[in-house]
């Protein structure tokens, strides 16, 4: 190749990219904001029902942050990162209204995401009363804080679109191994228990948000894993809590968010130290410094968002004579949940579907986020990523097995990038793929017992209802341009 051809060859790769790093400058503006959420008191706390006690102090503050952004229309988004286990429905459902009324946010513009740290408050009211048999004045102090916190998120919001200011995105990802598959076959059937074998997702995406200097404002990152390395009595953002203080602190003057991605049958492994939390913590914000290393792609306008329900399908209550000798069990978690469905069935008030929000946005040609609520397993985003991500390039196998274990062709440079994000909006309880539903376990059927008492498995259809909604509604915004 002659000296032309070369220099005719980097023009056309470095090209674009100059001239859309220009374009993104100034398009865009951002906004951010943080509150701390670390209750007052002491708490019961969320995630095992094996506790015994209220909380006892904290290991480091709990957060909420917003990062608002606006494209050159004028369309905004915000994404609401909080340091809990999870939120019901009506949460989500009271902060959509408030910020509708007081900010004017339409409710495809509100992303809330929860880090799902099982050493945060215990706020869903239903799960304080029906399953962990609380006692009164705990239960009053969750509600309480359910309402504080409902309160300071819709503050946030509005002190995040308050600091918009001219700025400019960049997309880019890394890696990080703290994510083990935590379903392992045995005679038994599937056991929560360390899986090397098992599919996982380590992508580590970053979202950079700088001034119109290029000077960083922000870095939002996901990773796909249960954020359950402690198991003790102490406040703490866990894993995910400590990578935000770790990228905080290589980049003074950045607030970092974390968005929790597909990690229902993921956990971090090794686990139940405060010295395992600070090094997966380490190793999660090691992903982001890895990922800031290579050149951020620069992400434009302009901004389309969609919010849709998937009628998700639930498997039929068992019969009456079932119900009443599980009832009998002497596991106090299997005889509550049959006593109450069969009260439900008996008064034939059970439910057959379950309205399941799905949220796209779509940055330009350069991102597509997916927001799925409930506990994902990791199925999720790796299926998701390898249909979404556009043309694919033949003859360059993935590097990482179980990361497109179905497809040895990689994403297109051109393709959007695409990031999946499960934990949003509401946890009610698992999201198991078909594929998980078929081989059974926890994330598949035996969580119910401790969810939602009256809800029954999901039917085999959810994977395929789940995938075409969120096929549907990325339809829709990468063609309203
Ligand atoms: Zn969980």
């Amino acid at each position: 190749m002659g000296v032309a051809a070369t220099v005719l060859v980097c023009l056309a790769t470095v090209g674009p990219v100059a001239v859309a790093a220009n374009e993104s400058q100034g398009t865009w503006k951002a906004g951010v904001a943080t509150v701390v959420t670390t209750p007052e008191q002491p708490m019961w706390m969320a995630g095992y029902a094996a506790r015994t006690k209220p909380s006892e102090g904290k290991v480091h503050d709990l957060n909420a942050k917003a990062l608002a952004l606006e494209d050159a229309r004028g369309t905004r988004f915000v994404i609401v990162t909080i340091d809990v286990i999870g939120f019901p429905r009506e949460f989500r459902d009271a902060v959509e209204k408030e910020v509708m009324a007081r900010h004017g946010l339409r409710p495809e513009a509100l992303l809330l995401s929860a880090s799902h740290t099982h050493c945060g408050p215990e706020i869903r009211a239903w799960r304080a009363t029906q399953a962990w048999d609380l006692p009164a004045e705990q239960i009053e102090l969750g509600k309480k804080y359910a309402e504080t916190l409902q309160a300071k998120v819709v503050d946030l919001v509005g002190r995040a679109l308050k600091d918009l200011a001219p700025g400019q995105l960049s997309y880019t990802h890394g890696r990080s191994g703290v994510a083990m598959n935590r379903r392992l076959a045995t005679e038994r059937g599937y056991v929560i228990s360390p899986n090397a074998d098992g599919p996982v997702d380590h992508d580590v995406p970053v979202l950079v948000v700088a001034g119109p200097d290029g000077k960083m404002r922000a870095i939002l990152f996901g990773y796909a894993c249960h954020n359950t390395t402690l198991d003790f009595y102490q406040f703490c953002g866990d894993y995910a809590g400590f990578a935000q203080l770790d990228i905080e602190e290589t980049h003074p003057g950045t607030v970092a968010l974390f968005i929790q991605g597909c990690g229902g049958d993921q956990n971090p492994t090794p686990r139940r130290t405060l010295e395992w939390a600070k090094q997966h913590g380490r190793a999660v914000a090691n992903g982001v410094e890895q990922a800031l290393a290579s050149k951020p792609r620069p992400v434009r306008g302009p901004l389309k968002l969609a919010l849709g329900e998937a009628t998700l399908e639930l498997s039929a209550p068992p019969s009456v004579e079932e119900l009443k000798k599980q009832a009998s069990s002497t596991n106090k978690y299997e005889s509550r949940h049959a006593q109450e469905l069969l009260k439900d069935v008996e008064a034939g008030r059970t439910r057959s579907t379950y309205p399941y929000l799905v949220q796209v946005a779509q940055f330009g040609d350069d991102l597509t986020m997916v927001g799925l609520a409930g506990e994902v397993v990791v199925d999720y985003s790796l299926r998701l990523k390898r249909e979404l991500s556009g043309p694919r390039v033949e003859g360059v196998p993935p590097s990482d097995r179980g990361q497109d274990a179905r497809d040895t062709r990689t994403p297109s440079p051109q393709s959007p990038a695409v990031w999946v994000a499960g934990y949003c909006n509401e946890v009610f309880g698992y999201v198991p793929s078909q594929r998980v539903l078929q081989e059974g376990g926890y994330e598949a059927k035996d969580s119910i017992l401790y969810y939602d008492i009256t809800v029954t498995p999901f039917a085999p259809s959810v994977e395929t209802l789940i995938v075409s909604k969120v096929h549907e509604l990325v339809q829709q915004v990468r063609s309203d341009k």
